[in-house]
């Protein structure tokens, strides 16, 4: 008598695939400028912007500072024990009021208008909580950071920021070099 080998049948449940909800427009093709821009906006770790402000930190002294802590926003620097938190903010994924980097895709606007409103709402519920823990906040955007604004964002900044952390304010050589 021959044994007869039994393959497999226990694996064939049918699935079936939940609506996805809130349901959003359909993405646009992933060639478009606008994707581009949302995939630079889009906060990974250790994004330009964010290890440019890192280094400007270090320089004037304000060390000791926590990455993507977890708090509501995972804000990009903390300072847990002082709850001081640093938001940097690219400007088109997170909608900066009246900035020329933050336009809309003129193509699939309604998914993109659907985005947006998704990103500003929870950035306003992130914040909300984080100033009801008692945090204080700072964010800097993305355009902040051009060559021609830098300085001045870092001289209004830095001296609020050592303030709130009780620490002494160290203004590099190399600091003032570039503001020459
Ligand atoms: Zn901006």
């Amino acid at each position: 008598m021959a044994k007869t080998c039994k393959a497999s049948t226990s694996n064939n449940k049918t699935k079936r695939s939940a609506p996805l909800a809130p349901k959003a427009p359909p993405a646009p093709p992933a060639s478009s400028d606008a994707v581009r821009a949302s995939m630079q906006g889009n906060k990974g770790a250790d994004t330009k912007p964010e290890l440019l402000v890192r280094q400007r930190l270090r320089e004037a002294g304000l060390t000791g500072y926590r990455l993507h802590w977890k708090v509501p926003g995972r804000p990009d620097v903390a300072w847990p024990g002082k709850k001081v938190a640093l938001f940097v903010n690219g400007c088109f994924w997170h909608r900066h009021k009246g900035c020329k980097m933050a336009s809309t895709p003129k193509s699939t606007r309604e998914y993109w208008t659907f985005k947006f409103e998704r990103n500003v709402e929870r950035d306003k519920q992130n914040m909300a909580a984080l100033r009801r823990a008692g945090w204080r906040i700072h964010i800097i955007w993305e355009c902040q950071l051009k060559k021609d604004r830098i300085e001045s964002t870092f001289a209004r900044l830095l001296p609020k920021l050592a303030g709130e952390l009780d620490k002494e304010l160290h203004l590099p050589s190399s600091a003032k070099e570039r503001a020459t």
